[in-house]
């Protein structure tokens, strides 16, 4: 059974028009919203946050808050002021030695900048939870064939990613990705997610957390070697309360947000975790409008506990904005309305 809704919000500026735009989601069936909030945000708008926070709560919204493309570790179309100021302590290509727009979030330098923002944040706003936002490595993306594929550079080669791993296993860290250095990408990626959720809970035992990660097969052939690709090692961290896994395109075959999902609610069961999935809310829209009924019907049928989409009316008036945007958050809407059965 669903037990909530949410969409994802970026207008973080002033009260009054937060206001209009949560009625509007109410309206839309909407329970919770998930705040994207940017670096830029926290520098600058940081005195309306805690009131738009404020705001969706006494308009009876639950309030996730997403750091948003933080270090351009988190997905997102943002830009990262971390990595403004930082010339160092960015993800570094195994191949070239390139230095990448990635914060590097094995360093120390961005896991003490990412569990300030969140901490600060969470007592200042109050805020009913965070959202983990698609965390990754640089490279590889989701491209490989089961012939091999193209995705043989990877990240992080990093001075503080290297030593580490000598430290750990006692010889040179290989520039091809082997074994022990997809376990060690694995178990460093969850570190900093890891120790932020502990400090959270430990500013308030209530907060809840999500952590969301891509939808990919990651079966024998194919596999998406981000650093969350791992769903039992994301699945078994003590800190996190939802799984949750991200947006697949409405063109892609049925059978695969199927399969997506199964295994979503198989994790999130099998750790004690509620589920979540989210639904393509920008950018494109299906060809035919009852598939959102459908791919809605299919999550409850399968037992995910939380639907999400991204974003706010449809990305109306943003680059990634659905052809009919407004249509596609209408329609959103009313199939919140209807799984949460108040149609
Ligand atoms: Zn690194």
């Amino acid at each position: 059974m669903i037990t909530q809704t949410s969409i994802s919000y970026y207008g973080l500026n002033y009260v009054e028009h937060a206001e209009a735009d949560f009625k509007e989601m109410k309206a839309h069936g909407v329970t919770q919203v998930i705040l994207a909030v940017t670096e830029f945000d926290f520098d600058f708008w940081r005195p309306n946050i805690p009131a738009i926070v404020a705001k969706a709560h006494e308009l009876g919204l639950r309030v996730l808050i997403d750091p948003w493309g933080n270090g351009k570790y988190f997905g997102g179309e943002q830009v990262s002021k971390f990595l403004q100021d930082n010339v160092e302590n960015r993800q570094v290509s195994a191949l070239t030695g390139e230095k990448l727009p990635y914060a590097c979030f094995n360093t120390n330098s961005y896991r003490d900048y990412f569990k300030n923002f969140c901490t600060t944040l969470a007592r200042e706003a109050k805020p009913d939870g965070f959202f983990w936002d698609e965390p990754h490595y640089a490279f590889p993306k989701g491209i490989a064939s089961i012939t091999g594929g193209v995705a043989d550079d990877w990240t992080c080669y990093c001075p503080v990613c290297r030593k580490r791993f000598e430290d750990y296993y006692g010889y040179p860290m290989p520039k091809y990705m082997t074994n022990d250095v997809k376990q060690f990408r694995w178990r460093e990626a969850l570190v900093v997610l890891s120790e932020t959720s502990k400090a959270l809970k430990e500013i308030d035992p209530k907060l809840e957390i999500t952590c969301c990660v891509h939808a990919t097969q990651n079966g024998y052939y194919v596999s998406e070697y981000r650093g969350y690709d791992n769903w039992d090692m994301v699945g078994a961290c003590p800190y996190f309360d939802v799984f949750s896994t991200t947006i697949i395109n409405w063109a892609l075959p049925e059978d695969f947000y199927l399969d997506i999902t199964r295994r979503t609610v198989a994790i999130a069961k099998k750790y004690g975790k509620k589920s979540e999935r989210w639904l393509m809310g920008y950018y494109k829209q299906p060809k035919d409008w009852s598939q959102v009924a459908k791919w809605v019907d299919l999550a409850v049928a399968e037992g995910v506990d939380r639907l999400a989409a991204w974003t706010y009316r449809g990305g109306y008036g943003t680059v990634v904005g659905a052809p009919d945007a407004l249509k596609l958050w209408d329609t959103i809407g009313e199939n919140y309305r209807r799984v949460l059965g108040n149609k």
